[in-house]
């Protein structure tokens, strides 16, 4: 067995020993809010925003995006199993801010291994082939991380299928302090425009 299968069965062979009374939580958060964010591994979204299993939905892609597959993720989240507030946490040192689409397309067409980030930006040392395939993903690349949570939290509110009354909240998590930055202008046009 690899070290990191091993290691993760280890892990999870001792959480299921102190399992405690969870088998008895319900399936709806009990904290009715959800999160959405990087899926960077700086950030721990339980210990960040204080999650104890039950609590709440968290939502996690590249950057932490609104894309089609994050908004259909918050759409189940309130309508099915009742959320009412949702924060986008984008983060500082987002490796999204490191590349375009066409840096990754250009990348991915060249080879499938693991590319490295030098001081000219990305560059492949792996062997070919690559796929054209990358030209047709939308890679949801950031420029300005307080940007991209204002575009996230309006993509989020005007969006047809979620509802006036859910609160959104903008924020950006910095991985040098470990603290929650409101970004403002985002939360302001994130609020509940029908109470
Ligand atoms: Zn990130």
């Amino acid at each position: 067995m690899g070290k990191t299968l091993e290691e993760v069965l280890t892990a999870n062979a001792a959480y299921a020993e102190n399992f405690g009374n969870k088998a008895d939580l319900p399936m709806s958060p009990g904290r009715r809010f959800t999160i959405l964010t990087c899926m960077d591994a700086r950030l721990d979204p339980a210990k960040l925003a204080g999650l104890a299993e039950g609590d709440a939905h968290v939502i996690r892609n590249a950057g932490g995006r609104a894309s089609d597959d994050a908004i259909r993720s918050l759409v189940i989240s309130y309508k099915l199993l009742g959320t009412r507030e949702w924060f986008v946490i984008h983060h500082t040192n987002c490796g999204m801010e490191t590349f375009s689409d066409e840096t990754i397309r250009r990348l991915l067409a060249s080879s499938l291994e693991t590319a490295v980030l030098g001081e000219q930006g990305w560059h492949d040392q792996g062997e070919g082939p690559g796929s054209i395939e990358g030209e047709f993903v939308d890679w949801l690349t950031i420029q300005d991380p307080r940007q991209s949570v204002y575009t996230d939290v309006q993509r989020i509110r005007s969006h047809p299928l979620v509802p006036e009354t859910i609160s959104i909240y903008g924020y950006l998590y910095d991985v040098r302090t470990g603290q929650l930055i409101e970004v403002p202008e985002a939360t302001a046009i994130g609020k509940v425009l029908r109470g």
